[in-house]
């Protein structure tokens, strides 16, 4: 049982965020306000919720790449050291 913070009354509440601050609203309380609440208020952007770790794509690591140059060698046939 939390005590709600608009009705003072120990229900089971629901933790709402609002603004930035944490409420305890029980159901009684919380019902009427999100409908007062509907279709008003900004979509929080990402970047403004502090909490999240800013997302960075990580850099992809360089394949190696094959170095120019020298044509493979082909030992065969000629020259077996003796
Ligand atoms: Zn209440």
């Amino acid at each position: 049982m939390i005590v709600c913070d608009l009705c003072g009354q120990a229900k089971e509440c629901l933790q709402k965020e609002i603004e930035g601050k944490e409420y305890d609203i029980c159901p009684e309380c919380w019902n009427p306000l999100a409908e007062k609440l509907t279709g008003k208020g900004r979509v929080k952007k990402e970047r403004e919720m502090v909490f999240l770790p800013s997302v960075a794509p990580e850099p992809k690591p360089e394949e190696p790449k094959p170095v120019p140059g020298e044509p493979p060698k082909i030992w065969g046939g000629l020259g077996r050291p003796q």
